[in-house]
């Protein structure tokens, strides 16, 4: 294993990309390795099917643990800056009772053993803020205006959202198929390009990572590298003083176990949890058939919101406006009032009609009951199961954006499945060993040296929209991975002596 670094980073989403950048500009020599292409705006263009191809992964489904409801789309993207570089760019910071959750789930304390709160997070996100340029976004087109009423006659209120975004927002409309301005920050274009370019991060595209390799040298078990599989498709090793999993929910907690974590916790509860906890953050797109030409799909998609539900006595979820599908997307999604999807001359109707749909997206907080494994043929699986709770949540979200856009004035309302594009958990952070895998610095509690730093720490669903605190946790865990006290970085004379 000739090629050894401090540090290697497996995924470059919006984890994985803060901690290799903030790192690399710590002086520490880091690995970026990353599944999916290179793009940068230079390559962006509006076309969703060649997009979906180039920098999604293939759509991931969830099965039902029990009964005959439909399984349940997963959405992430697939290149450098991860899911990052393909999202809306929402960003708002976790709730009150969003930190309280984490702390019953999986005793969560901060650096003076009190329950993890905001004053642990709160330098972190403002950093992140500032890189990003977090702004908010009070220019609602048509769409959100034509909402409104709707809003209004059902005494809710729709408010401007936060987000990465900067001012050459031109409100095009194609932030899922890479942002062609750089309007949109992405850890691409923020993290990771600024130290790749000036020659102080190496990043490795196209290069999945097949596990992280594990020995024990007398001190219990250790990360000592990663074998990846090249673009020579060749298999490479390479060795570290640390190696971050940051492949995303569904991609971590499968490397873990596939890496022989799960045997190296020696039938701990830590390695025994690994994948459990996969919170889902269950949406659906509610579309309205209005009178006049909405647009709604050639504008920055979500400039507003309602938050008079987001706690969980108020019901538990959160609705943003306004947006459609892109046309594939909305032709093969789009069902009736009864979640029959449309065929034949009613789909052709409803897609001559396009412009003028505009739509409500609603987002559910909910248990984290989904586990995500690998079976017997080694391929990745997921699963979910809602309770009696959350079915209600998810039924009353529908209820209410259906007569939001009744009220507006929508002349006929369609609706898309359960969806997830929030993924979060699966390798839950506590400082509590029986109830977490990494402890409240993303140290896997069963072996030294190995780090998790994306959405699969989260210990319960947000009822925000997760980036912002997946990068704020990530830039924590870098300012503690650079701070050294850890000792797992050699110092740079003795690299330089080597
Ligand atoms: C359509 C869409 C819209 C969204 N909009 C918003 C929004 O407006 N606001 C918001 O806050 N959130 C939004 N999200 C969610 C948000 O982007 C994600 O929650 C977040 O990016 C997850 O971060 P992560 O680091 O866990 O994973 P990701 O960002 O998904 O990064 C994981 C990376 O790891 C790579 N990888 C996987 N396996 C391997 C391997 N074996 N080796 C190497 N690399 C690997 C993947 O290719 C990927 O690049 C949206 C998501 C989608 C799909
Ligand atoms: S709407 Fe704005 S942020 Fe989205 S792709 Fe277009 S310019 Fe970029």
């Amino acid at each position: 294993m000739g090629e050894r670094f401090d540090l290697i980073v497996v995924g470059s989403g919006a984890g994985g990309g803060v901690v290799a950048g903030e790192l690399a500009d710590s002086g520490a020599s880091v690995l970026l390795l990353e599944a999916g292409p290179h793009r940068t705006a230079a390559d962006f263009v509006r076309w969703e099917a060649r997009a979906n191809h180039e920098i999604w992964w293939p759509p991931a489904f969830a099965e039902p643990v029990a009964g005959d409801e439909p399984p349940l789309i997963m959405f992430r993207g697939r290149c450098v800056g991860g899911t990052t570089s393909i999202n809306t760019k929402v960003a708002l910071r976790p709730s009150a009772q969003d930190y309280e959750k984490w702390h019953a789930a999986a005793g969560l304390q901060g650096e003076g053993g009190e329950p993890f709160g905001e004053p642990d997070l709160l330098a972190h996100l403002e950093r992140v803020e500032q890189r990003l340029g977090v702004r908010e976004r009070t220019d609602w087109q048509q769409c959100v205006k034509s909402v409104m009423p709707g809003f209004a006659a059902l005494g809710a209120e729709l408010e401007p959202v936060t987000s990465y975004t900067d001012s050459n927002c031109m409100r095009c409309g194609s932030c899922l198929q890479g942002c062609p301005t750089n309007a949109g920050k992405s850890t691409l274009n923020t993290y990771i390009h600024p130290a790749w370019v000036d020659g102080r991060l190496e990043l490795r595209a196209g290069c999945p990572v097949r596990r992280v390799m594990i020995e024990d040298r007398g001190g219990g078990s250790e990360a000592v590298g990663v074998e990846y599989l090249g673009s020579d498709g060749e298999l490479h090793r390479v060795g570290a003083g640390v190696v971050v999993v940051a492949a995303g929910t569904l991609a971590t907690p499968q490397l873990l176990l596939r890496s022989g974590v799960r045997e190296a916790g020696g039938g701990s509860p830590s390695g025994e949890l690994i994948g459990r906890h996969v919170g889902f953050h269950p949406a659906r797109l509610v579309e309205g058939l209005f009178d006049q030409v909405q647009d709604a799909h050639m504008v920055y998609p979500i400039t507003a919101h309602c938050m008079n539900f987001q706690r969980d006595e108020d019901g538990g979820f959160v609705v943003e406006a306004a947006t459609i599908q892109d046309p594939i997307g909305f032709a093969t999604a789009l069902s009736d009032e009864r979640g029959m999807p449309l065929w034949g001359e009613e789909l052709s109707r409803a897609l001559r009609s396009y412009r003028y749909y505009t739509g409500l997206l609603t987002m559910v907080s909910d248990q984290n009951h989904g586990t995500a494994w690998v079976d017997e043929e080694g391929r990745d699986r997921y699963s979910f199961q809602w309770n009696e709770r959350e079915r209600v949540q998810i039924d009353s979200s529908l209820q209410f954006a259906r007569e939001v856009l009744l009220a507006a004035g929508a002349r006929r309302v369609f609706q898309t499945g359960v969806l997830s594009t929030h993924v979060q958990g699966g390798c839950r952070m506590g400082s509590d060993p029986d109830r977490s895998v990494v402890d409240a610095h993303g140290e896997c509690h069963a072996v030294r040296r190995l780090f998790v730093g994306d959405g699969s720490v989260v210990p319960r669903t947000l009822s925000v929209n997760p980036s912002l605190t997946i990068m704020a946790l990530g830039s924590r865990l870098a300012a503690y991975l650079a701070g050294g006290e850890h000792g797992y970085f050699e110092s740079r004379d003795a690299r330089a002596a080597a």
